[in-house]
């Protein structure tokens, strides 16, 4: 298949990360990361501070602000995404989807002037998150692009993302990867499968509060109890102290990943009485090895965890990848070396890896890479269900038990749907109350939200039948219905964060708050300096689709390729008359796609979705 030039709005691929972010495009083929138009690399500190004199600036120059004045700073804002907290940023206080934006539209600033574009220029962004991140953590990012006044076109997971960065070229090779990702504030690992084209993960695990960051207040913490011991003084109840300590941990943090000692002196780190209170202390790797073990003992559980979901030998695993900044660290590639028997691939950046990921992703859906070169699927992280009665041996009922309908690592996009009945005699409303994780409770899981489908026909206890159906998109997005068989009744929701912030109203009081913050922008600071645009309201009822609700020729090639390893995964599987059924449409896409036939593409292809869904809903019911 030859290139194609693009009509389609312009898409870059965007790693929001705890600690940099970074963006990157497709220049000939190839996945590019964006420099900034300073010249600097392409790498943006995710960190916002708000000058005295107002707007706000983002990157190495906030950074640089954090230790003088950490209370209008803001960093590692993506380890709060997702969960109801608010952010000082000196007199003003915000979401953390709203300092993202602020993060996002800086990367946007760069885009822009790098593919010479004007500014009013819409632009599409894929944006990565950690495969572990949850619902909400996954709107709180999506909301994000949009506040920046992206279109957010999809939302990938950032181990896939390294390992299609890996993997274009290679995609013939039938391999395994296992992808390790410990970034600043998240850890992720993933089974990676390669076979004629096609990028498949297999199984993926992790834990969203886990990284770098972690490793940085260990250090603090060390450090400070050193102050205490020799000056009776508790550094960190003085916010500029402890902004700098933690500087000063990272900073010896990252030394002792080249060297085997660093003498860390910090001449003036607070004051006792009026006296100046400095810290001196020699720290070797092998110290810092031994405070930071039992985390990353914690990252080997899940290698064991995710090698045993995807039924895999260390044996299996064809190449080990390494990515993100904390993977630096001699001991995280000593203990992967010792585990897999020999040392994880060099080729791989630890820290371009994941936006040049998002980058291949753009460029498939832009038709800038040919959807033949890689096809991907990828699974659902967590399991995903309803709160119900269980049924005990002895005949009483236990409440709150979790009746799970995806199950972990499914293959997505997918669809189930499971048949629950009433509890009381004439019961006519159901609550549905959904939830996701691994626990059999309910109240360890993430409660995700709920509705209650009512109008049920009278009926006797538990006789009374309601079909709940999950929808679970490539995006990583939830939607559940329930319906009653008998009388048609149905209502559904779009799984929306407990904290409503994907309603429009909430939106817009964040565009005005981010507004009123840039009103003020000082103009001679570097990345203060883009002219507010006002974003697009999200269509909150068609997550991720085309304005215009139609595929691109490049995404539906992959889309109808994806469908076909789904089909033929089950063929072997299926009795007459579903295989023949399933046989034909499988033919008539295969001509289609060989064809490049997309005006009967596209209907072939909702034929072959609706017979797969057919067979998996009976292997359900
Ligand atoms: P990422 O989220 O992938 O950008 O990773 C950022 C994390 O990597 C931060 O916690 C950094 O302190 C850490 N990091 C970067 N370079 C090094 C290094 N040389 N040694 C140890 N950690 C590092």
């Amino acid at each position: 298949m030859t290139e194609k030039p693009s009509k389609a709005m312009p898409v870059i691929g965007i790693d929001l990360g705890t600690t940099n972010s970074a963006a990157a495009t497709i220049i000939e083929g190839k996945p590019r990361l964006i420099p900034s138009p300073e010249g600097a690399q392409g790498i943006l500190p995710s960190v916002v501070h708000r000058p005295a004199g107002g707007g706000t600036v983002v990157g190495s120059t906030a950074e640089a602000a954090k230790i003088a004045m950490p209370e209008s700073t803001i960093s590692a804002v993506k380890r709060s995404m997702g969960s109801d907290v608010t952010l000082a940023l000196g007199d003003e206080t915000l979401r953390p989807e709203e300092v993202s934006s602020l993060i996002v539209r800086e990367l946007k600033r760069w885009a822009l002037d790098y593919l010479q574009l004007e500014p009013a220029q819409k632009l599409e962004a894929v944006i990565t998150v950690p495969a572990y991140f949850n619902e909400a953590q996954r709107r709180a990012t999506k909301l994000a692009g949009e506040l920046a006044g992206f279109k957010v076109d999809r939302i990938v997971n950032e181990p896939t993302a390294a390992a299609m960065a890996f993997g274009l070229g290679r995609a013939d090779e039938d391999a395994r990867y296992l992808v390790y990702d410990l970034g600043g504030g998240t850890f992720d690992v993933s089974i990676v499968e390669t076979f004629s084209g096609i990028l498949e993960v297999q199984a993926s695990t992790g834990d969203s509060q886990l990284g770098g960051e972690d490793f940085d207040w260990l250090l603090v913490g060390w450090l400070a109890e050193e102050v205490r011991k020799e000056h009776d003084i508790d550094p960190l109840e003085d916010l500029r102290a402890k902004a700098l300590l933690k500087q000063k941990a990272e900073e010896t943090k990252k030394q002792l990943s080249y060297d085997e000692k660093v003498e860390l002196v910090i001449p003036l780190l607070c004051f006792k009485d009026d006296e100046p209170v400095g810290l001196t202390r020699t720290i070797t790797r092998s110290m810092f090895d031994e405070m930071i073990l039992p985390l990353l003992e914690k990252t080997m559980e899940h290698v064991e965890d995710v090698l045993s979901q995807a039924e895999a030998e260390a044996a299996d695993v064809t190449h080990v990848l390494l990515v993100g900044g904390s993977t630096r660290i001699p001991r995280v590639k000593e203990m992967m070396t010792e585990r897999f028997g020999r040392p994880p691939r060099d080729d791989v950046h630890p820290d371009e890896a994941v936006a040049l990921g998002a980058a291949v992703q753009a460029g498939m859906k832009a038709g800038l890479i040919g959807s033949d070169t890689l096809i991907t699927t990828d699974v659902a992280p967590f399991s995903m269900g309803v709160a119900a009665m269980q049924h005990q041996p002895d005949g009483t009922m236990v409440p709150d038990r979790f009746a799970v309908v995806i199950p972990r690592n499914t293959t997505i996009p997918a669809t189930r749907t499971n048949t629950f009945y009433t509890l009381a005699p004439g019961q006519t409303a159901v609550a549905i109350r959904v939830f996701q994780g691994e626990s059999g409770w309910v109240e360890e899981n993430h409660y995700l939200g709920e509705f209650s489908l009512e109008g049920l026909p009278l009926n006797f206890a538990e006789q009374e039948e309601v079909e709940v159906t999950f929808a679970y998109n490539l995006n990583g997005l939830l939607e559940v219905s329930a319906r009653s068989p008998k009388n048609r009744r149905e209502m559904s929701i779009s799984i929306e964060d407990e904290f409503d912030r994907d309603s429009q109203e909430a939106f817009l009081r964040s565009v005005q708050r981010i507004r009123d913050l840039e009103m003020d922008t000082p103009s001679t600071v570097p990345g203060s300096t883009v002219e507010y645009e006002q974003p697009e309201l999200p269509n909150l009822f068609d997550d991720f689709d085309d304005e215009d609700g139609e595929s691109s020729p490049a995404e539906l090639m992959e889309e109808t390729r994806a469908l076909l390893l789904r089909a033929k995964a089950i063929l072997d599987e299926l009795d007459e008359p579903s295989r023949a059924d399933i046989q034909q449409c499988l033919q008539d896409c295969e001509k289609a796609l060989e064809e490049e036939n997309y005006d009967i593409l596209e209907e072939l292809a909702d034929r072959l979705f609706a017979a797969i869904m057919d067979v998996e809903l009976e292997d359900d019911a």
